[in-house]
């Protein structure tokens, strides 16, 4: 099995809307050459990527000549890491209003906006009083989070300026704030300030660029990612305790050995209930499931796992 290399990293740049349809031309064009699959959304505010390649030199030419195209634009620190499992299936280029979805267009950062670097981070999370948010998702906050972090209880990020009007801390306190790659900080420290936060410190670079940093230290637990891993643990390594559902693409975490092939899987809850009724959803895939609806008595080949893109 082949090892990709996975780069996510983000910037924020004015494009002209005219031009964007363009600009994911030139892109589809550069990644099919360079055999790059990942997703890639595109907006008139910049580009927040996730790209994964075989090769990891020619990853690392494609990100040089998408820096050069956009004219070098300031990058967020780029995470890196490995999987042994394609974590996409294409290369899809999605253009979109933001290119993180706070509802919030207006919003585009520009120059530094109170980064904190890891090291700095680490130290800050010593120091008392302060507050840490956690700006991602309750499903993300779940599987892994830093020690004290309060989850809002969000469902998508959109939801976070209602969200953070409900956080009922004193608002002198310095903030810590976190999200996967840094680029929901970016937008969630405009929103706070709004609403009256004066100090507020974002993790550059987000939990991903922190793990790189110091692996076994303040955050606990996995992080979810937006794709086929769907978490990365502590050495940014594929999680062991999550993968996608064949039956559904949701998360899936419990574990079964399918009954058409033996191939180990994990499903998620809903099809894992689904099991008693039918039992061919106890199966590693789609394929897998339906063989056996047709044929339970007899094995089949194993199956090659299959990943979903998103
Ligand atoms: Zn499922
Ligand atoms: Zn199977």
């Amino acid at each position: 099995m082949s090892l990709y290399s996975v780069q996510t990293f983000y910037f924020f740049k004015e494009l002209p809307e005219t031009q964007l349809l363009s600009v994911r031309a030139w892109l589809l064009g550069h990644a099919f050459y360079k055999n790059i699959l990942g997703l890639i959304i595109l907006g008139k505010e910049g580009l927040n990527c996730t790209l994964a390649c075989t090769q990891a030199a020619d990853l690392d030419q494609f990100v040089i000549d998408l820096q050069s195209f956009f004219g070098n634009p300031e990058f967020s620190t780029i995470k890196k890491s490995d999987s042994d499992k394609p974590p996409f299936r294409r290369f899809v280029v999605k253009i979109r209003e933001e290119i993180v979805t706070l509802g919030r267009p207006e919003f585009v950062p520009q120059g530094e906006r109170r980064h904190l670097s890891p090291a700095d981070w680490h130290q800050m999370l010593e120091q008392e009083d302060v507050v840490v948010v956690d700006t991602r998702n309750d499903y993300e906050y779940e599987i892994g989070t830093f020690e004290n972090a309060i989850d809002l209880n969000i469902k998508e990020f959109s939801e976070f300026p209602d969200k953070i009007a409900k956080l009922d801390t004193d608002k002198s306190k310095p903030h810590l704030i976190f999200c996967t790659g840094g680029i929901r900080c970016e937008k969630a420290i405009f929103e706070m300030e709004k609403q009256g936060y004066e100090n507020v410190y974002q993790l550059e670079g987000g939990i991903l660029n922190y793990m790189e940093q110091f692996p076994e230290e303040k955050f606990k637990g996995e992080c979810f990612v937006f794709d086929s891993r769907v978490a990365v643990d502590k050495d940014l390594k594929p999680s062991q305790n999550f993968s996608l559902c064949p039956q559904c693409g949701e998360v899936g975490s419990l574990d079964i050995v399918c009954l058409k092939c033996d191939e180990r899987s994990k499903l998620c809850k809903a099809c894992m209930s689904l099991t008693k009724e039918k039992p061919e959803y106890e199966t590693c895939s789609k394929n897998c499931r339906y063989h056996y609806a047709r044929d339970p008595e007899t094995k089949g080949p194993q199956q090659k796992q299959f990943y979903h893109s998103q």
